[in-house]
Formats: C-alpha cells, sequence, structure tokens
C-alpha cells in the first residue's frame, strides 16, 4: 500500500514541527505549510490523504481552508483548535472536516482518529467502487455508463473532439445458455468482459450493459479508429475457445455496432443509432460490426 501522507496546517512554529516530528515518527509522510493559503498551494503539487488544519490562522483560517479544499480535493481533514468554544464539531463537519480535536492535541489521541479517518475513507472507496462495478465481469455498470457518457459528451462537445461508441452482444448466448447451464454462460460473459477490456486503450472505458450486451466508450476517437479497435474485439472473442463440458470446444461471436457522436445530438439518440448499428450488424448474420454514421449511414460491414 502507498505511504499515507499528511499535510499540517499550523501558523504557530513549534506545534507545526512538533506534529510534523510525530507524523514521521508514526511512518506516515508528512508536509508542512504555515498558513491556508501554503496549504492550497501544497495540495496543488502533492497527494494528500489526510490534512491537519489548526482552525485560529490569520488570512484564510482552518475552516475556510476545510471548506476550499473538499470543494476541490478528495482528502480528509481532520481541524484542531486551541478555542473549544469558539467553533463547534458542527461548523467543521459542515465544511466537510471528518474529525475534530482540541488543543494541546494528545499525540495517541490523533493517532487514533488518523487511523480512523483513513479506514473510513478506505471504506468509502471501496463503497463507491463496487457502486460503478458489474460484479460478474468487474467491468463498469450501466448506471456509471449513463454517468460517463454524459461526462464524455460534454468534453467532447467542450473541445469538438469526436468520440465514438460500441455496443456489443453475444451471438446466440440464449442456446448457449441453454445448452450448457448459466454456469458455463457467466463464464462466457466475465471471460468476454474480461477480453474486451484487454482490446481497449487506456483512455477507453468498457461497461456491461445488460444480459449479454456490452459498451465501450471511446474518447478522442473517431469511427475510423474506432472500427480497429472493434474489429480487434470481434476477433480476440472469435478466437478464445471455451470449454463448457469436458473435451468440447465451443467457439464463440460477438456483434458490434459502432457509431460515432454526433455534435448537436442528445446521449438516447447516440446509444440509439449503435443499437440500430448493432441490429443490422446481427441481421447481415451476426459475428460482424456495422457502423452508422450521425446522418450519413456508412456500410461498413466486417466479417470475412
Ligand atoms: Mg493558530
Amino acid at each position: 500500500m502507498d505511504t499515507v501522507s499528511i499535510l499540517i496546517v499550523d501558523d504557530d512554529d513549534a506545534i507545526r514541527f512538533l506534529m510534523n516530528e510525530f507524523v514521521e515518527m508514526v511512518g506516515y509522510k508528512a508536509f508542512m505549510a504555515s498558513s491556508g493559503e501554503e496549504a492550497l498551494e501544497v495540495l496543488k503539487e502533492n497527494v494528500v490523504d489526510v490534512v491537519l488544519t489548526d482552525i485560529m490562522m490569520p488570512g484564510i483560517d482552518g475552516l475556510e481552508l476545510t471548506g476550499k479544499i473538499k470543494k476541490i480535493y478528495d482528502v480528509e481533514v481532520i481541524v484542531m483548535t486551541g478555542y473549544s468554544g469558539d467553533y463547534s464539531y458542527e461548523n467543521a463537519v459542515d465544511k466537510g472536516a471528518s474529525d475534530f480535536v482540541f488543543k494541546p492535541v494528545r499525540f495517541e489521541e490523533l493517532l487514533l482518529r488518523i487511523k480512523r479517518v483513513l479506514k473510513e475513507r478506505r471504506l468509502r472507496k471501496e463503497l463507491q467502487k463496487l457502486a460503478i462495478t458489474d460484479g460478474l465481469t468487474k467491468l463498469y455498470n450501466s448506471r456509471h455508463f449513463y454517468h460517463q457518457s454524459e461526462m464524455e459528451i460534454e468534453r467532447c462537445k467542450r473541445h469538438k473532439h469526436p468520440l465514438s461508441l460500441l455496443i456489443m452482444d453475444i451471438d446466440f448466448f440464449k442456446s448457449y445458455n441453454d445448452t450448457y447451464g448459466h454456469l458455463a454462460g457467466d463464464k462466457v460473459l466475465s471471460r468476454i468482459g474480461w477480453i474486451i477490456r484487454s482490446c481497449l486503450r487506456k483512455s477507453d472505458s468498457a461497461y456491461r450493459y445488460g444480459g449479454e450486451e456490452f459498451i465501450a466508450l471511446l474518447p478522442e476517437t473517431g469511427i475510423d479508429d474506432a472500427i480497429p479497435v472493434a474489429r480487434r474485439i470481434r476477433e480476440a472473442v472469435e478466437h478464445e475457445a471455451f470449454y463448457p463440458e469436458h473435451d468440447e470446444e465451443v467457439h464463440i461471436t460477438i456483434s458490434i455496432g459502432v457509431t460515432e457522436f454526433g455534435m448537436r445530438e442528445k446521449l438516447k439518440s447516440f446509444i440509439k443509432r449503435s443499437d440500430d448499428a448493432l441490429f443490422c450488424a446481427k441481421q447481415n448474420g451476426r459475428n460482424r460490426i456495422n457502423c452508422i454514421m450521425p446522418q450519413i449511414d456508412i456500410d461498413q460491414s466486417d466479417s470475412e
């Protein structure tokens, strides 16, 4: 696991150095800042897990700093104060702080609080990951697809960059399931999920869209560059051997609809067009790729 890094923010030199010594002694990586402004500079340049900040500081105070940090960064904040009456726990939590300690800070207590905050952070990240992951294939789920595609479309419109979409459907999957059972079918789904991911480039993302349907989003990619990706997937699936029963080698194929985003359209029509392209690929005999461009249809059937 990566080393935990902690940013200590306090205008009091003695406290700052003492805390720094303690944090490093425990084995964490420490950064120091003597003001809120300086803390924001440190965060610009470094990855930090937890910020420990004093509240009373000239310039940006600890609460304001907490608010600013939580708006921009995925960082935990623990606030420290010497004046217990001035600020309430609610004030700090309102700004997004994860915890609150009183000065003089007892190091043992602080360490426990840091550990608890880190544990909650880990759990939260795991939950966030689970919420967007398809359990069987480990690809992203359809909920995450809608979120990501809206984001990609916004980016696409802003920068006038192309964006392509592949919709893939396993051919005759129902009959495979009926013949070999659902367990064997699940193995196919998870293997094909893996194949799809391995055929994509780093900036692409893959999703399980429905039962045996998959989607890939290809940012910064026009149709001419999306087709080779689709072809790679189609061929890799075709070449993969499955053994649902002893000694029986079974091959599976996939049909793929490809389209590029048309700058004025909505997500719905973008998906609909790639669905139409997939439908054509199915109609034309399966195990093939079909493309439909926005407005102009191009027949780019791809099969031996
Ligand atoms: Mg102070």
